[in-house]
């Protein structure tokens, strides 16, 4: 092939090339969009498609939770702290605290198999954007709940005292 032959096949090339390419995205241009705005164009929340087994942030049921420590001990990386309780009419303690930093949380799943009463369980939600690692221990009983308990915690000590010095007397 002569020199002028290969330069006009070159510049055929690429005329045919850049054509076949742009068929390809101008075919887009009558196409409905695949893409849909995230979050607010979904038809509905991300959360119901994602699967039963989905690890997403750790809640706890301050309700069922036995403080028996069991998912503090499991954690791998020293995540969760609480303490517990005695108040009358509960089974085990009630948490008074429980704290779970999710900044370290890798969402292992360590801490929620051995919960017997399956007080600590992953959710749906994912979403959380942080500006700071910093301060992001979450504190699963509220302030008011835990004053509640400490303060029953502490009338049944009080009558447990009284009792015992009356028994004595
Ligand atoms: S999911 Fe894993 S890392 Fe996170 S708190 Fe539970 S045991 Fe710890
Ligand atoms: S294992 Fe379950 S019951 Fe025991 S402290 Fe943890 S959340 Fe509470």
């Amino acid at each position: 092939m002569g020199a002028a032959s290969k330069y006009f096949k070159n510049i055929y090339d690429s005329v045919t090339t850049i054509f076949e390419g742009m068929t390809v995205t101008f075919s887009y241009m009558f196409q409905k969009p695949v893409t849909i705005q995230y979050p607010n164009k979904m038809p509905e929340p991300l959360q119901k498609s994602l699967p039963d087994r989905y690890r997403g942030f750790l809640q706890v049921d301050y309700d069922l939770c036995t403080s028996c420590e069991a998912c503090a001990k499991a954690c791998p990386i020293d995540c969760i702290s609480l303490d517990g309780v005695k108040v009358p009419g509960r089974k085990g303690k009630v948490p008074y605290f429980f704290h779970i930093n999710l900044a370290k949380c890798m969402f292992c799943g360590l801490c929620v198999e051995p919960c017997p009463t399956d007080a600590i369980y992953f959710t749906k939600e994912f979403e959380g954007a942080w500006a700071s690692v910093k301060n992001q221990v979450y504190s699963y009983v509220p302030e008011e709940v835990s004053l509640k308990f400490l303060e029953e915690a502490k009338k049944a000590e009080a009558n447990k005292e009284k009792k015992v010095t009356e028994e004595a007397s």
